[in-house]
């Protein structure tokens, strides 16, 4: 349970006075909420962080105000000028005076009876704003606070600016976020004195008051002590939350399974190649980990075409060897779909009894399925997302897969491992892009990885080249020449704009032109087809009968035709690196010469340019991925927006890598000592845990 004092910051944001139905709206544009919540709370109104502050210090007599600078003035108030009547544009002015001189405050539009209200002749009012010189008079233009003395410590001296939308004004914002931080409790200290106090950081409460309430302009900076020290208060929740997760599947007591080999003998047998040696050694280290005593938490990471399908079945055999289930889960129904067509001869070879279930399967025959599998009568499962159906039981599920993670979250790889009769799965998840170690530690936390260094034998390099598209016509004319050879080509077009349709017009467009140009060698994959179109276009591209694929990005993940050798990109410019290598991995898988050649439309800008660049020069999934990173940042890799994994709000700032890692060893060290959290720092980072609302993955594992 939440600790009770914290209740305050999980409540709407509309608990605070100011904020109504419409402002929580705008709220809700303005604040980065995460996943699954759908009403911005106090909390979120904290992370909420300032990028810079309006410093209203100055505070000179009117003979030393400075034209053009931001000054906070105690005037009196002398007379109200109204515009003449009928004169809309002419302004309202009020004129000021202090000891040292006058200055005209002028408002356009305003009303009368409001401007009268806020400066009532003769009385004393702060006013803060920009200082004008108009002529030889000085002028302020909308000042931007208004006070009388008696509220004086209500102008924010440093006032700390944040991110907008529009409709919401900064000052509303501002006023909310006092309120927010008057909610903030007193708390334990969870961090370690000497770690705070090597780095003079601030207490936590302090820290969010500092930067909500700077004193100093630098207090708002990202690299300052207050926020460096919430940054690591976040990072240090993450990987606490993971370490916890991890450790509770250790101690669970996983089951031991190894079979005889039977089964992977008879499937190696009948493979029509040999296995490579990063395929073995990844295989040594998973069936060390399922024979161990604890659970598996392993992740596959092998570059496109690595052979991971190969490796993923191997690892399905162990558990049919020990007596036991697997399944096997793909992102998407034509891959699910794939990679049972791949699976199903070998596994009848070995006598493995393989079943599919994806959102397509129902009525009569999704229940044989589900009454095949709880009755034990299936082996291996193959599906999609539709494998987390409550309705969906195993007789004994030993091991999970789960293919291409970064398009799930980590919520839906805990779901499929509670699938398992005792939460005792072993889980492997298997991904192709390569994942830089600071990403793995911040999504995953501390998995264990197997990686497929190697490429699978024969294959040769793909020759990749960027051109524009205004040479499309000399390209068609070879690819003209290549198909008489027998050669496939895949040819995506991507996300114009982000709408289905635009892209779908798009794709259908060239779609039409090919096959004015080809005939019917020309098919057309795209998501909105029916699921059954798409099997017979997927499958009739596989025999060969479809010579271009026309597609949408469907095909971007872990397709398998190996005759295709030509991979044409459409506005290759504006596809992320990461993604773009997957797209060219679809080639390069058989024994023709391969061309992955990338369209774009001129003039290319820098970063467009520097990745076209880069696919030009290497395959290397590695160099790419940790280039991708540098070029736009991490979230795109891991395919964050797909798959909803909730990003850092405070700590995504330029350094934190030395944070995480340090937050990384800290979390490791506290299991250690104090692995259920009872000390009395134990009991103040369970309070740091709620706090980041890492919560969820600590109860699953009833460890809280
Ligand atoms: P990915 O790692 O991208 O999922 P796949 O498992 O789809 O790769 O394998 C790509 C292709 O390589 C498939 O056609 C597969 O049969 C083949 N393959 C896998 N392992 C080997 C191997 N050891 N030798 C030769 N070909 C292999
Ligand atoms: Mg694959």
């Amino acid at each position: 349970m939440r600790p009770s004092s914290l209740n305050p910051l999980f409540a709407s944001a509309q608990s605070l006075s100011g904020i109504g139905p419409r402002l929580i709206l705008l709220l809700k544009k303005c604040l980065a909420l995460p996943p699954g919540v759908t009403e911005p709370r106090v909390a979120d109104m904290l992370w909420h962080m300032p990028t810079g502050v309006i410093d209203r210090r100055a505070e000179p007599e009117l003979a030393a105000a400075v034209p053009g600078t931001i000054v906070t003035l105690k005037l009196r108030v002398l007379k109200h000028k109204a515009p003449p009547r009928g004169n809309k544009k002419a302004p309202y002015k009020v004129t000021c005076e202090d000891d040292t001189g006058r200055i005209d405050l002028v408002f356009f539009h305003a009303e009368r009876k409001f401007v009268e209200g806020q400066l009532p002749v003769g009385e004393v009012r702060y006013v803060s704003g920009r200082v004008e010189k108009y002529g030889e008079a000085l002028q302020m233009a909308h000042p931007d606070y208004i006070v009388p003395p008696e509220s004086r410590n209500e102008l924010p001296m440093l006032e700390p600016v944040y991110p907008l939308t529009a409709g919401l004004s900064g000052k509303i914002l501002l006023k909310a976020q006092r309120q927010a931080l008057e909610r903030v409790p007193e708390v334990d200290e969870w961090q370690q004195a000497d770690w705070l106090g090597a780095r003079h950081w601030p207490d936590f409460r302090t820290a969010l008051t500092r930067v909500h309430r700077p004193l100093d302009a630098q207090d708002v900076s990202n690299g300052a002590a207050p926020w460096q020290r919430l940054a690591y208060d976040e990072l240090l929740a993450g990987q606490l939350a993971f370490a916890l997760v991890r450790q509770t599947s250790k101690i669970d007591r996983g089951r031991q399974i190894s079979g005889n080999g039977n089964i992977r003998r008879k499937i190696e047998a009948a493979l029509p190649f040999s296995l490579t040696g990063s395929q073995r050694t990844a295989l040594g280290e998973i069936a060390d980990d399922l024979a161990a005593p604890h659970r598996m938490l392993r992740l596959l990471q092998g570059d496109v075409g690595s052979g991971k399908t190969v490796v993923a079945l191997l690892t399905m055999a162990v558990a049919v060897e020990a007596g036991a289930q697997a399944a096997l889960m793909a992102p998407t129904e034509v891959l699910a779909r794939q990679h049972l067509e791949t699976i199903a001869p070998l596994a009848e070879a070995a006598g493995l009894r393989a079943a599919l279930l994806t959102g397509r399967e129902k009525g009569k025959a999704r229940d044989a399925v589900l009454k095949h599998l709880a009755s034990g009568d299936v082996d291996i499962l193959i599906g999609t997302h539709a494998i987390f159906q409550p309705d969906v039981h195993f007789k004994d599920l030993a091991v999970a897969i789960i293919d291409e993670q970064h398009r799930f979250g980590v919520h839906q790889r805990l779901a499929l491992q509670a699938k398992g009769n005792n939460e005792d799965t072993n889980v492997l998840v298997m991904t192709a892009t390569p994942i830089p170690r600071t990403l793995l530690m911040t999504h995953y936390g501390d998995l264990d990885v197997s990686k497929l260094t190697e490429k699978p034998a024969g294959r040769k390099p793909i020759v990749t080249k960027a051109v524009p598209i205004e040479s499309l016509e000399r390209l068609i004319e070879r690819i003209r020449v290549q198909l008489q050879e027998g050669a496939q080509v895949y040819w995506v077009c991507p996300l114009i704009e982000s709408s289905e349709v635009v892209d779908l017009a798009a794709a259908e467009e060239r779609f039409a032109y090919l096959r004015q140009l080809f005939g019917d060698q020309v098919g057309l994959l795209h998501g909105a087809l029916a699921a059954k179109e798409k099997d017979e276009t997927m499958s009739r591209f596989e025999a060969g009968q479809i010579k271009i694929l026309v597609a949408t990005t469907v095909i971007e993940v872990g397709v398998n035709v190996p005759n295709a050798n030509i991979m044409v990109i459409e506005h290759a410019e504006r596809f992320g690196l990461a993604q773009l290598h997957q797209l060219r991995g679809r080639v390069g898988r058989g024994t023709r010469e391969s061309f992955c050649m990338l369209l774009y439309k001129a003039p290319l800008g820098e970063t467009a340019g520097k990745r076209l660049a880069m696919m030009e020069e290497t395959e290397d999934g590695f160099l790419i991925a940790e280039t991708d990173l540098k070029l736009r940042g991490g979230g795109e890799i891991l395919g964050a927006r797909q798959s909803g994994t909730p990003g850092f709000r405070l700590a995504d700032i330029p350094g934190s890598d030395q944070l995480l890692a340090a937050a990384h060893d800290d979390a490791a060290l506290i299991i250690a000592q104090d692995p259920m959290l009872t000390s009395s720092r134990g009991q103040a980072l369970r309070t740091l845990l709620y706090l980041f609302e890492r919560d969820d993955a600590v109860r699953l594992f009833r460890v809280a």
